[in-house]
């Protein structure tokens, strides 16, 4: 088995997250040529569109940093973003695999200077914010994305919006005619880690998602705290844009039910306990409003609703805040007709994506 696996070193690692780019250094520093391809215009997946991490509660672009730094310097790794695979065939240690490569219609000459993104007005929906904002047609996808070279959104191309990105580009970067490539490699190993993907919240029906605006995904409430977010890191609500006083956090929606996924996320009930702490920052500890909000928040979790005689229990700076936040972990919020908190935050679930693209 040495043997064959020795017949080809270099390693394809699929998936430009945080488990991609750690299993692509980690190989690389270890004497590896190594090709990371990410579908995405830039490295960092959805670790980096976090708010803040746990344990150290972090911001994302600090470990992200430190990721890039060793990844620029090893010349062992050969990135390629905007790359999916298409197929794979062979077999251990000899592997033939196909990538198809979007145009970003961008080349290495971009030096992230801006002047396209400033001339076009044509706009689409942010996927770095989850579609909550939009961006111009012309974009980088955020601050410290890797590589720092813009994108033209395919949507511009071919029309006047698309020359005026190119008139603009001081050092000829914008290329309109790039096309969609087909590349073959032949590598000893592929490492998949393509992460997850959300579960579709329109499916969970009774909890509106679908309807309600100021009903959002836990994704989204990561958005809506981050400075670099579309509200500039103010927790304000989707429906009018005013401050969320009182949310609810609802646990386990799409989880461990028989009608959507079967399984535990594993991660929702340590995010949801990281969010009330962005909450607390939003709005501070104890405030002059009343403990209504808390009251609110027992009604939507049937854990909490249960010893209603905790709410006595909880430091005096809990009750008397203006936002309360309950998580429950393993409740299913009751039906109720009771005024419904401002906002409403859910513990998303997701599903793994496939194993294999082919
Ligand atoms: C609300 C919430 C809060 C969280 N908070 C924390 C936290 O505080 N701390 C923490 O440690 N974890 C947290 N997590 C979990 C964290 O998001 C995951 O652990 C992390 O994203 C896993 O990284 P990954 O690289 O495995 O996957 P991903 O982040 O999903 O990255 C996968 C990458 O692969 C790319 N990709 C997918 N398919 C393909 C393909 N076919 N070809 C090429 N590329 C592909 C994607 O574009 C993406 O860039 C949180 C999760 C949620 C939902
Ligand atoms: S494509 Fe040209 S104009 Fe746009 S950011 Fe890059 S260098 Fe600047
Ligand atoms: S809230 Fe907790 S128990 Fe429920 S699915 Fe999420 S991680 Fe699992």
């Amino acid at each position: 088995m040495t043997a064959s696996i020795a017949t080809n070193q270099t390693i394809l690692v699929v998936g430009g997250g945080i488990s991609g780019m750690t299993a692509a250094l980690e190989a690389a520093e270890c004497g590896k040529q190594v090709i990371l391809v990410e579908k995405t215009p830039a490295l960092g997946g959805r670790t980096a569109r976090l708010y803040r991490y746990f344990p150290k509660m972090c911001h994302p672009t600090c470990g992200l940093e430190i990721n890039l730094r060793r990844l620029k310097q090893n010349r062992n790794v050969r990135l390629m973003t905007m790359t999916e695979v298409t197929a794979v065939s062979g077999s251990r240690g000899d592997y033939a695999v196909t990538l198809k490569v979007a145009p970003r219609f961008v080349n290495e000459n971009c030096t992230a200077c801006g002047k396209c993104g400033e001339a076009v007005t044509a706009e689409v929906p942010n996927p770095w914010n989850y579609g909550l904002d939009k961006m111009k047609a012309a974009y980088l996808p955020h601050n410290m994305a890797h590589p720092q070279r813009f994108v033209i959104d395919p949507s511009i191309v071919g029309t006047p919006e698309g020359e005026k990105a190119k008139a603009a580009c001081p050092v000829g970067a914008v290329d309109l005619d790039m096309k969609e490539e087909s590349v073959t490699l032949q590598v000893g190993a592929v490492i998949w880690a393509t992460g997850w993907r959300p579960y579709d919240a329109n499916k969970i029906q009774p909890y509106g998602y679908d309807r309600f605006p100021n009903v959002i995904t836990s994704l989204e409430f990561e958005r809506l705290a981050d400075p670099q977010g579309p509200t500039g890191g103010k927790i304000l609500r989707p429906g009018d844009g005013k401050e969320a006083k009182n949310i609810a956090f609802i646990q386990c929606a799409g989880s461990r039910d028989e009608n959507h996924l079967r399984h535990c996320s594993r991660i929702c009930c340590m995010a949801s306990l990281k969010q009330t702490q962005y909450v607390r920052e939003a709005y501070g500890e104890a405030t002059s409003a009343p403990s209504t909000a808390s009251r609110t928040s027992t009604r939507w979790c049937r854990r909490t609703r249960r010893s209603a005689s905790s709410r006595a229990r909880w430091p005096r700076s809990s009750r008397t805040r203006k936002t309360a936040i309950r998580s429950c972990t393993a409740s299913i919020p009751r039906a109720t007709t009771a005024t419904p908190p401002s906002m409403t935050w859910w513990c998303w679930p997701w599903a793994w994506n496939p194993r294999s693209p082919v």
